[in-house]
């Protein structure tokens, strides 16, 4: 199983943009609206209506009362009466409106001479209490929709900002001052190359004078290409850091969003603040996210990143030549790039990352070492040397689950075991040993990775082994692992047929020991068909077509606007060909697995019933038990 690199690192924000609190829930701000209502309405009940104890009675009646002499006086609050008896009953009623309290009384037969006998007393309503009983009827309703508006208007003013902000760059920024997030090429390990062309750019952002008196011209745009981890974003980080720049850096997954031109509009806002802040650099990550090819109609084109594009190129043109301002991108699909972005003026400075080799390495693991307590016996070199293929960032996390299972142990100090562990859980995800696997199972997954094994023992090009797993990790029920003996660049045909063949193993085993074959070997199928139809098409590895190429890259077919499954550059004849010529290479590959495993049965049945019994061979003992059967173990490798 190759080792996997697409580790990925979520990107650190700076606390700047954290978000602001979060809002009263929608729930809260109706209950309290609700309250404020049961408040008003109850206290508007107990004004207008008053002690409960108190007889009402009509107009008419207080009228003859009034004739009758039997009232002391009366008391006019606006149209409530409360009549004082002389027996000291208290009555209430209400006045007409629009005729006077006398007036009503005489209307209603009352003499003026039997009027003068009670004290009649308006109250001139006190101003406060007068406009609440006129309003309180509404009150709790205006107070209701005082709230809701005012509720309305918050969620739409944080909606507003949105909207407003949408046109607007979310380009996280650093300022040269803040040295908390200062990044410096002391920082970024290996990637010399990469280090040197960039310190020609950290020169001029830092003496611009120098380069502009003598007539350069600046380069506008670098893009910063190769696998995923290498440490492009770090690196962009660091030319910022080196010069004491502003950094702006923007996703090109941000610019792209529902709405068609948005992204264009960012693009400008974010240009914009540069030059405001200049020298600074921009810095665009993930740029293939925009930036691919237009118009092939993979999928289904898509106007919107088109517009964000052509913005960008359009930015980049109008940039003054004394504008001190550049712009960095990073990719790990170049061939996917529109070639407009490439073109002089534009992203014409490319910076490729290849993954570290072994020295790099270890730079990169001393780099992430320094705030980690080490015990004595830990041995970067050796670690270095166990982890070709690995990106920086799986070096970073490697040392971080080192740290983490020294930790979970209760050990103050990471030990050489804890590193070694930590290469496979990075390599091939986690073990989990909560997956048991069935007697039956057990013993056809450790009889199929003793095939891969024992083949990539006995060919001269496969990789030597340096362990053997029954443990299921990550997707696979088992693993074995090989490891080249040094970096390689270079691929030759015998090494690629030899992978096939080891590739095979678990399916050839599992086929002549138990007559019957499992899903186990599915991905290792797949694996080996599509290497062996590369060696066909890309290559020129097969005898029949020699020295000739069938298929570019996808973007380079992309680019002439083919559709995925047409292949315009050769014939159906051809075609069939082509899968005729894979079809022999797996045969081949099938039948060479097939003799060795025969030939070496005793050696194969002796790893598989060790592996049933122990799970986990290491180098050593495997080493062992092939030695026993006359199998020499690889210590130089073959090319
Ligand atoms: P990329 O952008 O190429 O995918 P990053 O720059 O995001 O990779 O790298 C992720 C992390 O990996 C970095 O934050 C750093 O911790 C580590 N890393 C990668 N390359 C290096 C390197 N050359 N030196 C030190 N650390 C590295
Ligand atoms: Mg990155
Ligand atoms: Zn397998």
């Amino acid at each position: 199983m190759p080792p996997q690199n697409n580790k990925q690192h979520g990107r650190k924000q700076s606390p700047k943009n954290s978000r602001p609190p979060a809002r009263w829930s929608f729930m809260t701000m109706l209950g309290f609206a609700f309250l404020a209502l049961l408040v008003v309405t109850s206290a508007y009940s107990y004004f207008v209506s008053g002690p409960t104890n108190v007889a009402k009675i009509s107009l008419t009646e207080l009228a003859s009362d009034v004739a009758s002499g039997t009232v002391a006086s009366i008391d006019q609050n606006n149209s409530d009466l409360s009549a004082q008896y002389k027996n000291g009953e208290v009555k209430t009623t209400e006045a007409e409106p629009n005729s006077s309290l006398t007036d009503s009384l005489v209307h209603y037969g009352v003499t003026p001479a039997e009027l003068a006998t009670v004290k009649i007393t308006v109250e001139s309503p006190s101003g406060f209490w007068f406009w609440f009983e006129q309003f309180s009827p509404f009150l709790g309703s205006i107070l209701f929709l005082i709230l809701l508006v005012w509720f309305f208007t918050r969620q739409m003013r944080g909606a507003g900002v949105q909207a407003l902000s949408f046109g607007q760059s979310k380009a996280r920024v650093t300022m040269p001052d803040d040295t908390k997030q200062k990044v410096t090429f002391k920082d970024v390990a290996g990637a010399k190359e990469a280090k040197q062309e960039l310190a020609e750019i950290v020169d001029f952002l830092r003496n611009p004078k120098k380069f502009l008196d003598i007539g350069a011209a600046i380069p506008k745009g670098i893009l910063l290409m190769g696998p995923a981890g290498t440490g492009k974003t770090l690196l962009a980080r660091a030319v910022a850091g080196e010069a004491g720049v502003a950094f702006f850096s923007v996703s090109g997954s941000e610019f792209v969003e529902m709405f068609v031109g948005v992204g264009a509009s960012r693009v400008r806002d974010l240009f914009k603040m540069a030059k405001q802040t200049a020298p600074a650099i921009i810095f665009v990550d993930e740029i293939d996210a925009v930036g691919r090819v237009r118009g092939t109609g993979v999928g289904g084109g898509n106007d919107e990143r088109e517009q964000t594009l052509n913005q960008i190129l359009v930015e980049m043109d109008g940039f003054e030549p004394t504008e001190k301002v550049i712009v960095m991108a990073a990719t790990n699909r170049p061939d996917v790039l529109d070639p407009a972005l490439l073109r002089p003026g534009r992203f014409d400075r490319r910076v490729t990352i290849d993954l570290p080799d072994r020295a790099d390495r270890e730079e990169i693991l001393k780099i992430h070492a320094k705030k980690k307590p080490f015990a004595e016996d830990v041995d970067l070199t050796v670690i270095a040397e166990r982890t070709p293929g690995f990106s920086g960032a799986d070096l970073y996390s490697l040392m971080n689950e080192g740290a983490i299972l020294a930790a979970r142990e209760n050990r103050n100090k990471v030990a050489q075991f804890d590193l070694i562990r930590s290469i496979e859980k990075v390599m091939l995800g986690p073990e989990r040993k909560s997956h048991i696997l069935s007697k039956k199972e057990k013993e056809i997954t450790a009889y199929h990775e003793a095939g891969h094994a024992l083949i990539s023992s006995v060919l001269p090009h496969a990789d030597p082994v340096h362990k053997i797993s029954i443990i299921s990790r990550g997707r696979a029920a088992g693993y074995t692992l090989h490891l080249p003996l040094e970096d390689r660049r270079l691929q030759s045909k015998k090494q690629f047929l030899d992978d096939i063949a080891v590739s095979l193993g678990g399916y050839v085993v599992e086929k002549m020991m138990f007559g019957d074959v499992t899903t186990g070997p599915s991905n290792d199928l797949q694996v080996s068909t599509a290497l062996a139809r590369d060696m066909v098409t890309k290559y020129g590895m097969s005898d029949k077509f020699g020295a000739q190429a069938f298929e570019g890259n996808e973007g380079g077919r992309a680019m002439f606007g083919r559709g995925l499954d047409e292949h315009g550059e050769y014939s159906q004849k051809v075609s069939a060909e082509i899968d005729a010529e894979v079809s022999r290479i797996m045969a081949e590959a099938f039948a060479k697995a097939e003799e060795i495993v025969t030939t070496h049965r005793a050696a194969l049945e002796a790893i598989a019933k060790r592996l049933v019994e122990v799970e986990t061979i290491e180098r050593d003992e495997y080493e062992k038990i092939i030695v026993a059967h006359g199998i020499q173990p690889k210590r130089k490798l073959e090319i």
